[in-house]
């Protein structure tokens, strides 16, 4: 038991010395905020690429596909518009 607390113990010690001698290399001030940049990266391209993760339904009256989000929903049913909604169980 004894050797795996110092063999953790050498491994945090290399990895220290690790990062203590990689940041002189890469001179430049590397703050927390670079993950968040990346990250707002991927927002923007997400934005940019419209709504990727948006499910797409079809209306059970014309077919036509829209955000689900959009969808007017009558029961199990989705429609493009309320119009479409009325005609489907006009039926
Ligand atoms: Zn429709």
């Amino acid at each position: 038991m004894r050797l795996l607390v110092w063999l953790i113990l050498g491994v945090l010690v290399y990895l220290a010395i690790r990062k203590n001698t990689r940041t002189p290399d890469s001179n430049k001030p590397r703050p927390t905020w670079t993950a968040d940049e990346q990250n707002s990266e991927q927002h923007v391209q997400a934005h940019s690429s419209g709504k990727p993760s948006e499910t797409m339904v079809s209306c059970a009256q014309c077919q036509v596909f829209i955000p689900s989000s959009e969808a007017v929903r009558r029961g199990t049913q989705v429609f493009c518009c309320d119009e479409h909604a009325q005609q489907f169980t006009a039926q």
